[in-house]
């Protein structure tokens, strides 16, 4: 990327990444770029490859083929730069359950040949409200704690790019907010943040860019406005409290695998549509319970791609 003339070396470039794990092909040709300060989400559901791309990435397991620089530093042939750049939080916790927090994160830092690191070390606690358990044993932590310290941990050598791999799975809203806001100080300092969840509301108001993998497969990468407008547009909600939605609206379903016969949401192309349904639908002998025109979100781009990046136009 160029900015002002000169050339920013991007923050994790991947080509082409193949791995398998004996029949299955969890990533089949993978490839794309994270430029330099962007917050980046990698979504997609359930054994899609994300955490596996993440491991190759950290250097934890192996591509077949293809590579990752993570700012030009190939993570095999380059590992230790290739490491020093990068801040992984791990989506499994797995912890040394003898120490305290604060040796944990001085233990990190040694890894690093980072000594005199305290000062980090407490600003890195103060932002993640664990200053009080600084003393305190990994073992007699909530996982909600637990989960921070990993956050911390990965945080400890200062390293421009911080991925993160479903870091709020399971924690509190607090830790969320908590989280969030000191994730997002560190990328308006310039850290690139890559960040994989499946609360799409986060990764919708986080990220600049999202990648979708499907099956092991890039299904979309774009801008998180520009996904949304593409796929999303305005759609109408219905919930009927007599009849059936009449077969020639089927097409216009946001999740063609609805199986509530209830309720329905709908893709719109224009408002005038909503004239067009409401009368099919009284023409069909339907009762409406409810009814309402929403604007659809990063989750409903998130079902209308995984069920075929092909978009249904709007009623003929
Ligand atoms: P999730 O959202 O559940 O974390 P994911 O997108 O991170 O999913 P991966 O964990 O990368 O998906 O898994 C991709 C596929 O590879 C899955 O089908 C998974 O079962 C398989 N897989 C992952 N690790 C291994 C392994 N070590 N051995 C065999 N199969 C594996």
């Amino acid at each position: 990327m160029r900015t002002g003339g000169v050339f920013v070396m991007p923050a994790i470039e991947i080509r082409n990444v193949k791995k398998r794990y004996k029949a299955l092909q969890a990533l089949k040709g993978v490839s794309f770029t994270v430029e330099d300060g962007e917050f980046f989400g990698l979504l997609g559901p359930n054994g899609a490859g994300k955490t596996t791309l993440i491991s190759i990435l950290a250097g934890l397991a192996r591509a077949d083929e293809g590579s990752i620089a993570v700012r030009g530093h190939d993570v095999v042939a380059d590992y230790r730069n290739a490491r020093r750049n990068l801040g992984v939080v791990p989506q499994e916790l797995v912890f040394d359950p003898f120490f305290t927090v604060r040796e944990t994160l001085r233990i990190q830092s040694g890894y690093f040949g980072l000594r005199n690191n305290d000062a980090w070390i407490d600003e890195v606690m103060a932002n993640l409200d664990l200053t009080e358990k600084a003393d305190v044993n990994m073992r007699a932590l909530s996982g909600g704690m637990k989960r921070r310290v990993l956050v911390a941990q990965a945080l400890v050598h200062r390293p421009p790019v911080i991925v993160l791999d479903e870091p709020t799975a399971g924690v509190d809203v607090e830790l969320r907010q908590t989280l969030w806001k000191f994730i997002a100080r560190l990328n308006r300092e310039g850290h690139t943040i890559v960040l994989t969840t499946h609360y799409l509301e986060e990764a919708e108001q986080l990220c600049d860019r999202i990648a979708m993998l499907r099956r092991g497969e890039m299904v979309a990468l774009e801008r998180t406005s520009t996904l949304l407008q593409r796929f999303a547009g305005t759609q109408l909600f219905l919930r009927f409290s007599e009849g059936v939605l009449p077969g020639e609206l089927r097409a216009l379903e946001v999740d063609p695998s609805n199986v509530n016969a209830r309720q329905h949401l709908l893709r719109l192309a224009s408002y005038d549509d909503v004239e067009r349904i409401l009368a099919l639908c009284r023409a069909n002998g339907c009762k409406l319970d409810e009814m309402e025109v929403r604007k659809a979100d990063l989750e409903d781009v998130f079902v209308q791609v995984m069920n075929g990046p092909e978009v249904v136009e709007g009623l003929a």
